[in-house]
């Protein structure tokens, strides 16, 4: 049972398919006018000097941010970029283009906004803080599964919490998917931000949230999902082309319903331990059997059949305070623990339950 009512948000515009890339100007050029004619590209630091870059039509006009993706997108450095793009000119840009996975466009999508509502990102960590429209911004995916690109939500850790910016306009404008630059993608970063995907759908369709929207994005991403990671010979860009509808349709899913027990815990791990998200998610569904019997065993095969390694052993080391506060982050996701169990969650799990889990992973 969703808790209020809410009106949700998809981007404005997709363009779908091999070759999309060599578009990207076209669209730019539409959102230019006299005054605010110039770019920001926010893009993910492994495509400089990549042949990538020869496709992306940046003028000497525009602003171009590199990103490190070692960690995940933090409020301070969303604040800094906001810095830049108003130092840059003193019109404002016509676009915020994001090129790169989940982390990159998480930047694109918060900057985006913070060029326009003016204070510390921090402050907007949250629902509906936000209070006016941002720059117009086009997301272009290069490894698939958070849906990310389809979210109302750019995720931040602040010095206080890793939530989301979440709000109508936390959305990108316009979408460019093209599976070809999906190709680069090494095999372990491949399997981690689909399952990212994949679990995704399990936990919205194992949901107490769940409606028959929310069932029929995830059990089509699901679908799609198992096609790929269940097969080890299919053409790669016939594969990279179907995980970029399952991560549309897994995003969506949780749109529609949300996460559960997995990503309640693995925010705990990222907070404390700063693992990412989509490995971070493999760790601990490692050890959810017990939750999610059915995809836990799928996830096992498709892990197998890819040769794929989940790290183990890596709260091995931490302290019973780390662990806590690994617990204290988990515990206050009370909406990924409703949805998991239902309104007296409390019943179902408890502080020593969610310890023992991170102290196996
Ligand atoms: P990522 O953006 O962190 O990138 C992971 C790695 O893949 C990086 O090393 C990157 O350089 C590399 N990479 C990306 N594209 C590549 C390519 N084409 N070729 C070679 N290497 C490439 O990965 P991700 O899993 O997509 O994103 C994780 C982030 O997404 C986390 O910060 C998480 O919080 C966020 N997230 C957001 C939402 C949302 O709704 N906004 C949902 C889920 C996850
Ligand atoms: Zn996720």
């Amino acid at each position: 049972m969703l808790y209020d009512f809410r009106s949700f948000v998809n981007p404005g515009k997709y363009a779908f398919g091999k070759g999309s890339i060599n578009h990207l100007g076209e669209l730019i050029d539409k959102q230019k006018n006299e005054k605010n004619n110039w770019s920001v590209f926010i893009i993910d630091n492994y495509f400089s000097g990549k042949p990538l870059m020869s496709k992306i039509p940046s003028t000497e006009d525009d602003l171009i941010i590199w990103i490190d993706t070692s960690e995940e997108p933090k409020t301070t450095f969303v604040n800094s970029y906001r810095d830049l793009i108003l130092a840059h000119d003193s019109y404002l840009p016509a676009t915020i283009v994001g090129i790169g996975g989940g982390t990159t466009m998480d930047y694109a999508k918060a900057v985006g906004l913070m060029v326009t509502n003016p204070g510390d990102s921090a402050d907007f960590q949250g629902l509906d803080l936000i209070k006016n429209e941002g720059i117009y911004t086009i997301c272009v995916p290069t490894v698939s599964g958070t849906g990310a690109e389809v979210s109302m939500t750019a995720v931040l850790s602040g010095p206080e919490k890793k939530l989301g910016i979440k709000c109508d306009y936390t959305i990108p404008n316009e979408v460019v998917f093209d599976p070809e630059i999906l190709a680069s993608v090494p095999t372990n970063q491949r399997f981690y931000t689909g399952m990212d995907c994949y679990i995704h759908n399990a936990e919205s369709l194992n949901g107490t949230w769940i409606t028959e929207m929310g069932k029929a994005f995830a059990e089509k991403s699901n679908e799609l999902c198992k096609e790929v990671f269940l097969n080890k010979d299919m053409d790669r860009l016939v594969a990279d082309e179907k995980m970029m509808v399952a991560s549309i349709m897994g995003g969506n899913s949780i749109t529609y319903a949300q996460v559960g027990v997995c990503h309640a815990l693995s925010y705990g791990l990222a907070v404390v331990l700063k693992v990412h998200h989509g490995v971070g998610n493999c760790i601990v569904f490692n050890q959810l059997e017990k939750y999610y019997p059915n995809e836990y065993k799928e996830f096992k095969e498709m892990q197998t059949l890819h040769g794929v390694t989940i790290p183990e052993g890596i709260t091995k080391e931490c302290t019973e305070t780390e662990l806590d506060q690994m617990v204290e982050v988990s515990w206050a996701l009370e909406h990924m623990w409703n949805n998991a169990f239902g309104p007296e969650w409390e019943k179902h799990i408890t502080k020593d339950m969610i310890k023992d889990l991170f102290r196996k992973m």
